[in-house]
C-alpha cells in the first residue's frame, strides 16, 4: 500500500479511487489556485484496511495524522487545541468515489472544547459565533459519532426558542447558546456518554467514525440498489474550519455554474448570511438567490463568477460547488460535476460544444438515451401530490389522463373525449380503440404484448400487466385495493414508472428543442449505423421523417386491413371457400393497399421501406367466438335468418382457424404458402403504388419482405411466385421499379441456415420479438406478466430479453446469421424490426455484430440516433 495521506496540494482531480470525490475535488482546486483552506485526505485504502484489521490501523495511522495537523497549523499559522491565539479547528467529511446518501455525514469545529471555545470567543471578539460552533459540535458530534441521534438536540434547541419566544437560531444570543450548551451536555448524561474534551481524541473518533460509516446498513442498502461495490471504501477529508457565521459579512451557500434544470448560463445557487455548513439545505432558514449576493456583496460575487468560469473551463463540465464566505473572503469547500434535467444534459452539451470546450464525440456521450427518450413523452409534474393507486409495467413511456373506457368500440366513439381504454388485454381488432384513446392499461400482458408494442408504435403511454387490477367487464368497473374506478371515472396513467392514479394528475408537455435537433444531426453524422422507423401508415410514417428515419424498416401490413371500413372485406377473403371467391375479397382490399403504400412511399421521400407480407394468424380477423355466438343466438331471437346465417359463416371458420398454439400456428410465410392469393395482392398493391409516385417524379424503394421463413423452400416457393406478379406489374406499367425481396430472420432455424436463405433474399430483418420469443421458448404475450418478474428479483435473468436483447443466446443466433448470410451475399443489408430496435443497449450490439440499421418505433427515433453514435463513438 502506498501514501496513507495525502495534503491537498499532493492530490488531483484523477485520483478519486485513492481520494474519493470530493477529495479529488479539493486537490484539485487547490492545485489550480482556488481558495481551499488547507486540509489533508485520509486514502480509501486506509478505510478498507481498518475494515479488515479494526483498531490497530488507527494507531499506525495517527502518527500520520499528527504530522499533517502539524503542516495545516504551520500554513494556518493556529494552532490545533490551542492555549493561545485563534485555535485551529477541522472539519471531517467522508467523501467515497461515488456521492453516498447514508453514510456519516460532516462534523464540523472539531477542536473545540470548554476552553477554546473561550479563546476563540476572546480572539474574534465574537462570543455568539464561538458558543454557536461549538454546540453545533457537540450537537452533530453526538449525533453522528456517538449515536445519539439528532433529534434530542433539535428538541432542546427548540424548546428554547420557544422559551425566548424566536423564530431563527440566529436570534439566540451568546448567553442563549451557553444555556444551550449545558442543555446538550445534560442530554449526553442522559445517554450515558461523554464529550471528549480532548480535540486531539475528538479528530481521531470522527476519522473512525467515517471509516466504520461505510458498512452502515443504509450504506450497505444504498450500495445494492446502486451496484456500487463495497470495497471502494470511503475517503476522509480534514478540512480547516472557515466561519460562515462570523456575522453579516459572512455566509455560506451552494452554487450551480450554470442552470441544472434548462441549462442556460449563469450561475445559480443559493446562500444564507450567517450562517454554517448545511444550515442551507436543512431549510432552517429559507436561503437567498445567489443574485442577491451581487447586491450585498458585489466583490465576493465577482470573484465567485469568476471562480465558476475557471471551474467550468478547467472540468470542461458543468459544476456544483459549495462555498464559504468568511468576513468577505471567499472559500471554495466542495465542487463536483453537477446533476442536471434531460433538458438541461442537451442544452449543455450543445453549449459546450459551440463554446469549443468539447468535442463532437464527448457532447454526444453527454446525454443518456434515457434523457432524450424522456424528452418526447408528456410526463406527469413530479410536484403533484397524487398518490398512485396501482401499478403496472411501464410499456410504453409518457402520462395521460381521461376517462376510463372498457371497450374499443366506446373509445372509437367517443375521440373527440380523452379516453384511456381499459382491457384485460388488448388485440389486434382494438386497433381502432387504442388509436383513438389517450392511453392504455390491461391488466395483462408483458413489455411486449398487443397493447404494450403498439402504443409505443403510437407513442401513446402505456402501463400494461398491473394485474392487481381487477376487471369486471359486466358491471363496467374496475375494483383495486379497495377503489372502485367505474367507467367514465377520470384516471392518469404513467408510463414511464406504471404507475396509476385516480384523477387527473398535471402534465408537462414535450417540445423538440433546437439544441435536441442540433445534437441528433450531430448523432447522424457520427454514427456507423443508421436508424430507421417501424410505420404502418401515412402519418407514422410522416413523423418517422420528422424525427430523423432514414428509412421504414418494418411496415406491417395486417394494421391496415384491422381498420373499420376494411375488416368486411378482409372477413370475406377469410370466409370465402373458393378460390374465386377469394379473389373477389382481394380486388375489393387492393386498392385500399395501393393508397396506403403510395401516402407511405410519398412521406418517406425515396427512402426505403420495408413492407411485411400478411403476417398474424386469420382468427386474428375475426370476431371472437364466444361474441359470436352470443350474436347469433341474439339475431336468430329476433328473427334475422339472413344475418344469423351470415355470422354462421363466420363462427364455422373461425372455429376452423382455431388454434392451440397461435404464435406457432398457421401464419407469416405460411399463409401466403396455401393462399398464395393474398401476397399476390399485396406485392401488385406495393408495386403499383410504386409505378404511381415514380410517375409523378419522386423516388421510391419498396423492400418486400416475408416473414417467418424457416426452410430455404419456403422463401424460394413465395418469392418465385411474386416474381411473376413483379414482372407482370411492371410490364403493364412500362416503368423499371426498383425493389428487393427479403425475409425476416425470426426462427433460430432461419439463423442457423441464413447462407441458403441468403440466396433467395436480398436483404435479413432479425424480428428478435419472436426470435427471443422462439429461442427461448418464452411466450412474449405472458412470460412478462407470469414468472419473468420473478426471474429478475432472484438472478436468474440478469435482464428482460424482451427489453434488452440477450446478446449470448439469441445474440449469438444473429451473429451466426450475419456471418453466414454474408458470406453467400457480402452486399446483404441487415436490420433489426424488433422492439430491441429501440434498445440503446441492443442497439449497441447491433453495431458491433455489423447490421446496416435499427428499426424502431417513430418515437423511439431520436433515442435510436443518439444511441446509435454513442455505440460508434
Ligand atoms: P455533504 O457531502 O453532505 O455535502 P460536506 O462534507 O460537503 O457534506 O459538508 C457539509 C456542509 O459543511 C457543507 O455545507 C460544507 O460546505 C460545510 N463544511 C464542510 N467543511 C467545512 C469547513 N472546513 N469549513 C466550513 N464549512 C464546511
Ligand atoms: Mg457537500
Ligand atoms: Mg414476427
Amino acid at each position: 500500500m502506498g501514501k496513507w495521506v495525502y495534503l491537498f496540494e499532493e492530490g488531483n482531480a484523477s485520483m478519486r479511487d485513492l481520494l474519493g470525490g470530493k477529495g479529488a475535488g479539493l486537490a484539485e482546486m487547490t492545485n489550480i489556485g482556488l481558495p481551499v483552506p488547507p486540509g489533508f485526505t485520509i486514502t480509501t485504502e486506509v478505510c478498507n484496511l481498518y475494515m479488515k484489521k479494526g483498531e490497530k490501523v488507527i494507531e499506525e495511522l495517527w502518527p500520520m495524522v499528527l504530522e499533517n495537523v502539524r503542516i495545516v497549523e504551520e500554513k494556518t499559522g493556529k494552532k490545533f487545541a490551542a492555549k493561545s491565539g485563534l485555535p485551529l479547528l477541522f472539519s471531517v467529511r467522508s467523501g467515497a468515489k461515488f456521492s453516498m446518501p447514508g453514510m456519516m455525514d460532516t462534523v464540523l469545529n472539531i477542536g473545540l472544547n470548554d476552553e477554546t471555545v473561550e479563546l476563540f470567543s476572546k480572539e474574534s471578539s465574537n462570543p455568539r459565533l464561538a458558543y454557536d460552533s461549538y454546540r453545533r459540535l457537540i450537537q452533530m458530534f453526538g449525533d453522528i459519532v456517538l449515536d445519539m441521534g439528532l433529534q434530542p438536540f433539535e428538541n432542546e434547541l427548540e424548546s428554547l426558542k420557544a422559551k425566548k419566544g424566536i423564530k431563527y437560531d440566529v436570534e439566540l444570543s451568546a448567553d442563549d447558546l451557553k444555556e444551550l450548551i449545558k442543555r446538550y451536555f445534560d442530554i449526553y448524561k442522559k445517554f450515558n456518554k461523554e464529550f471528549p474534551q480532548d480535540p486531539f481524541i475528538q479528530l481521531r473518533m470522527a476519522i473512525e467514525a467515517v471509516f466504520r460509516s461505510w458498512n452502515a446498513p443504509r450504506a450497505i442498502t444504498y450500495r445494492r440498489i446502486n451496484n456500487i461495490p463495497d470495497d471502494l471504501g470511503t475517503a476522509v477529508n480534514v478540512v480547516t474550519m472557515v466561519f460562515g457565521n462570523m456575522g453579516d459579512d459572512s455566509a455560506t451557500g451552494v452554487a450551480f455554474t450554470r442552470d441544472p434544470k434548462k441549462g442556460d448560463k449563469g450561475i445559480f445557487g443559493e446562500y444564507l448570511v450567517n450562517a454554517q455548513g448545511e444550515d442551507v439545505v436543512a431549510g432552517i432558514r429559507t436561503p437567498k438567490p445567489i443574485i442577491e449576493l451581487k447586491k450585498e456583496m458585489p466583490a465576493v460575487y465577482d470573484e465567485l463568477l469568476k471562480f465558476c468560469k475557471i471551474l467550468e473551463e478547467h472540468y470542461k463540465d458543468m459544476q456544483d460547488i459549495e462555498f464559504t464566505i468568511e468576513k468577505g473572503k471567499l472559500y471554495m469547500l466542495q465542487v463536483r460535476t453537477g446533476k442536471r434535467t434531460p433538458g438541461a444534459a442537451v442544452k449543455l452539451a450543445m453549449d459546450f460544444l459551440n463554446e469549443g470546450l468539447i468535442s463532437e464525440e464527448e457532447a454526444i456521450l453527454r446525454v443518456e438515451p434515457s434523457q432524450v427518450d424522456f424528452l418526447l413523452h408528456p410526463r406527469i409534474n413530479v410536484s403533484s401530490k397524487l398518490q398512485s393507486i396501482a401499478k403496472g409495467l411501464g410499456a410504453s413511456p409518457g402520462a395521460a389522463t381521461g376517462k376510463v373506457v372498457f371497450d374499443a368500440d366506446l373509445a372509437a366513439k367517443m375521440s373527440d373525449e380523452d379516453v384511456i381504454l381499459v382491457r384485460p388485454e388488448t388485440v389486434p381488432d382494438d386497433i381502432h380503440g387504442l388509436a383513438a384513446a389517450k392511453g392504455v392499461l390491461t391488466a395483462r400482458g408483458g413489455m411486449t404484448s398487443h397493447a404494450a408494442v403498439v402504443a409505443r408504435g403510437m407513442g401513446k403511454p402505456a402501463v400494461v400487466g398491473a394485474e392487481s387490477i381487477k376487471i369486471d367487464l359486466k358491471e363496467r368497473l374496475f375494483t383495486v385495493n379497495g377503489e372502485t374506478v367505474k367507467e367514465f371515472d377520470v384516471i392518469t396513467i404513467d408510463g414511464t414508472s406504471g404507475n396509476i392514479f385516480k384523477g387527473v394528475a398535471p402534465l408537462i408537455m414535450p417540445e423538440l428543442s433546437e439544441d435536441l435537433k442540433n445534437l441528433l444531426s450531430l448523432s447522424d453524422k457520427l454514427a456507423n449505423i443508421q436508424v430507421r422507423a417501424n410505420a404502418d401508415t401515412p402519418e407514422d410514417a410522416k413523423r418517422s421523417y420528422e424525427f430523423g428515419a432514414k428509412g421504414i424498416g418494418l411496415c406491417r401490413t395486417e394494421h391496415m386491413f384491422m381498420a373499420q371500413d376494411r375488416l368486411p372485406a378482409m372477413q370475406e377473403m377469410i370466409v370465402a371457400e373458393t378460390i374465386e371467391e377469394r379473389k373477389a375479397a382481394l380486388e375489393k382490399l387492393l386498392p385500399m393497399q395501393r393508397e396506403d403504400f403510395y401516402g407511405i412511399f410519398k412521406e418517406m421521400k425515396g427512402y426505403p421501406v420495408i413492407i411485411r407480407l400478411l403476417d398474424p394468424p386469420l382468427h386474428e380477423f375475426l370476431p371472437k367466438r364466444e361474441i359470436l355466438k352470443e350474436e347469433i343466438s341474439q339475431h336468430e331471437k329476433n328473427g334475422e335468418k339472413d344475418i344469423a346465417e351470415k355470422k354462421k359463416r363466420l363462427l364455422r371458420r373461425a372455429e376452423a382457424l382455431k388454434e392451440s398454439n397461435p404464435m406457432m400456428g398457421f401464419r407469416g410465410c405460411r399463409l401466403g404458402l396455401v393462399y398464395p392469393e393474398i401476397n399476390e395482392m399485396q406485392v401488385r398493391a406495393i408495386l403499383e403504388a410504386a409505378a404511381k409516385v415514380m410517375k409523378e417524379g419522386d423516388r421510391v424503394f419498396p423492400e418486400i419482405m416475408v416473414p417467418l421463413v424457416g426452410h430455404i423452400n419456403e422463401i424460394r416457393f413465395v418469392r418465385e411466385k411474386l416474381e411473376e406478379v413483379a414482372k407482370e406489374v411492371i410490364l403493364e406499367q412500362g416503368i423499371q421499379i426498383p425493389y428487393l425481396f427479403g425475409t425476416m430472420i425470426e426462427l433460430p432455424r432461419a439463423a442457423l441456415r441464413a447462407d441458403e436463405i441468403a440466396k433467395y433474399a436480398k436483404f435479413f430483418s432479425f424480428g428478435t420479438n419472436d426470435l427471443t420469443q422462439m429461442t427461448f421458448g418464452f411466450s412474449r404475450d405472458d412470460a412478462e406478466s407470469k414468472f419473468l418478474p420473478v426471474y429478475l428479483e432472484r438472478g436468474i435473468l440478469p435482464v428482460n430479453p424482451f427489453q434488452t436483447l440477450d446478446r449470448d443466446g439469441v445474440g449469438e443466433l444473429m451473429k451466426i446469421a450475419v456471418e453466414r448470410g454474408k458470406k453467400v451475399n457480402k452486399d446483404l443489408e441487415i436490420g433489426i424490426c424488433g422492439e430491441h430496435g429501440g434498445d440503446p443497449e441492443s442497439i449497441a450490439f447491433c453495431y458491433e455484430i455489423g447490421l446496416n440499421y435499427v428499426s424502431c418505433s417513430p418515437f423511439r427515433v431520436p433515442v435510436a440516433r443518439l444511441a446509435a453514435a454513442r455505440a460508434t463513438i
